[in-house]
């Protein structure tokens, strides 16, 4: 008690000789008490072109300072925790805008296949798995890429050999495509017999007849319907490893696209438990034909976290259409391949309905739209939403999620109607295995389209950045690194894809930390790194802009604070 007193007495005088130096009035009440947090010798990015500060002075969950190590250091007490930096880059922490992150988690628990890029990786990582957890009934993965068979397919026999003990199911990186063993078929009933359902192939041997494990599309439900559903015990471990990865990763808050009140109350658990290390804004799945009693509902929900310190419910997330690769996003023009459109999951009247209702009680609209057509659908249903209803105090900030191929005429509607564009950059990594079906689907010109971070920043719109976790990997270093570069983490293609398109180091580091701010109206709170708002930071190993942003990803994360508090430190700094 008695060093605490003394060590809040410093810190008053401290505070008083500094206030005597600095008369800005952007400066908060410096005081009261000590300050509990230093952070030294940084490279602090205080935003797009302006310069960089040293040091920051964090008291409770707020930054009360930004400046040089010296002025910073002054204010540190004898109770104050100080980070040196070491050189590094401080940065806000991370906002993923577009996350699952109770299926990431889930997933976390299974076999990992997307960074594994050999047959021989593949082979390796699943049998890794199925030794080290022999009580598990089922063997479960995702995430493998079709070009590492030979054909682009797996058959059931390759997984037979890995897991001949059990079950074994393996969705694909796109999630549109499953791998069984033969375990898995029989439970599943699946033979030779079995016909393919509407909008899905069991995919058979030509010569025998036989399944070979691999089921596309809807066929997939043949084996959902065995395999074991998560627990609720499984979901809330899901929360907190999911929780923990996140810190590790120098993410503080994100944005859940599609949940509901179940998962929101396992959330709060965590929370109240204090394992929650993240802020979470959470989208509700919207309910096929809503009415205005479902709506009530929702209004329900959203008020009884209004004053959750962590969890805030405002958005509604609408899927509108499908993916490019399975050519069921909505096109204006059919494919390149193929005379569809795609398809729109509600018609352009459905979707103006829901939205409207939503718009005129306040909520924010997500809405996934991946092909050009059902990107236009979706800022005709704000437009039409936003002549009849009168505008919230906070403006509207409607939002078109993944937007992956624009329409010209379409891009200065963002701006105009402050649509945010919401982009996973991650999702555009130029592998052969990722890109190749998609801008083989749609051809050249609507692909040179391709996550245009660049034209669209300088059609005035405002972007949020996010990871669609589990669909790719958590970590927010690649989307800035795809959007910098657009290259892979190895630097390919050598001249980029799309190169044009590339933005800043700066912009893209501010597109997932200040735009996921904004997205979700908390840009007075979060988002930047600025006395009086959150302690929420990422300390970087390294000074990312005296490098080429190629070099990037040479960095780590060090240390993720959040509302002051240190939730993760890597061992080895
Ligand atoms: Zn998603």
């Amino acid at each position: 008690m008695g060093s605490r007193c003394a060590a809040l007495i410093v810190g008053v005088i401290v505070a008083a000789t500094l206030i005597a130096g600095f008369v800005a009035g952007a400066q908060r009440d410096d005081r009261s008490g000590p300050v509990d947090l230093v952070i030294l010798n940084g490279h602090v990015f205080t935003g797009a072109g302006q310069e960089r500060a040293e040091a920051l002075a964090v008291r409770g969950n707020e930054i009360l300072r930004v400046g040089s190590s010296r002025e910073v250091k002054q204010m540190a007490g004898a109770a104050t925790k100080v980070i040196d930096a070491r050189g590094g880059t401080v940065l806000p922490g991370f906002i993923d805008g577009h996350v699952h992150f109770v299926s990431g988690g889930l997933g976390m628990d299974r076999v990992n296949l997307l960074d594994a890029e050999s047959l021989e990786a593949i082979e390796k990582k699943i049998r890794a798995y199925a030794a080290g957890n022999p009580d598990r009934p089922w063997v479960l993965g995702r995430g493998w890429y079709y070009s590492p068979f030979p054909g682009g397919l797996p058959t059931r026999q390759q997984l037979d050999e890995l897991v001949p003990d059990r079950p074994a199911y393996m969705t694909c990186y796109d999630g549109h495509t499953g791998w069984a063993n033969s375990a898995a078929l029989e439970l599943a009933g699946i033979t030779a017999r079995t016909p393919d359902p509407a909008d899905g192939v069991v995919v058979k041997d030509p010569k025998t007849g036989e399944p070979t494990g691999v089921l596309k599309e809807a066929a997939m439900g043949l084996m959902s319907k065995v395999l074991p559903q998560p627990t609720r015990a499984d979901r809330l471990r899901a929360i907190r490893r999911a929780s923990e990865e996140a810190s590790r990763l120098g993410i503080t808050s994100i944005h859940e696209a599609g949940t509901g009140e179940a998962s929101l109350e396992m959330f709060e658990e965590v929370r109240q438990s204090g394992a929650l290390n993240v802020r979470v804004y959470a989208a509700l799945s919207v309910i096929d034909a809503m009415t205005e009693a479902d709506a009530d509902t929702f209004d329900a929900l959203r008020q009884k976290y209004a004053s959750n310190p962590q969890i805030k419910v405002g958005a509604i997330k609408v899927m509108e259409d499908g993916v490019i690769e399975a050519h069921t996003a909505a096109m204006l023009a059919p494919y390149a391949n193929n005379p569809t459109t795609g398809h729109a999951n509600y018609t352009p009247q459905e979707l103006r309905r829901i939205v409207t209702m939503m718009d005129r009680r306040g909520w924010q609209v997500m809405t996934h739209a991946i092909g050009d057509g059902a990107v236009r659908m979706t800022l005709d249903a704000y437009e039409a939403a936003a002549k009849v209803n009168p505008a919230p105090p906070a403006g509207r900030r409607h939002r078109v999620e993944h937007a992956e191929t624009i329409d010209p005429a379409d891009f200065p509607r963002f701006r105009q109607q402050n649509t945010i564009v919401s982009y996973m950059p991650f999702h555009a990594n130029p592998t052969p295995a990722q890109l190749t079906v998609w801008t083989t689907n749609i051809g050249p010109d609507r692909s040179a389209r391709g996550w245009i971070s660049r034209t669209m920043q300088l059609e005035g719109a405002r972007q949020v950045f996010g990871s669609d976790w589990p669909v790719v990997a958590l970590d927010p270093r690649l989307e800035i690194n795809m959007a910098a570069t657009r290259r892979t983490a190895d630097g390919l293609p050598k001249e980029g894809w799309l190169p044009d398109q590339a933005i800043s180091l700066e912009s893209a580091i501010e597109n997932i930390t200040a735009g996921g701010a904004y997205a979700s109206f908390d840009e007075a709170r979060k988002g930047r790194l600025a006395p009086g708002l959150l302690a929420d930071i990422a300390i970087l190993s390294k000074d990312v802009f005296a490098q080429p942003p190629a070099r990037f990803l040479d960095a780590v994360v060090d240390v993720t604070i959040l509302g002051g508090k240190v939730v993760y430190e890597r061992v080895a700094r």
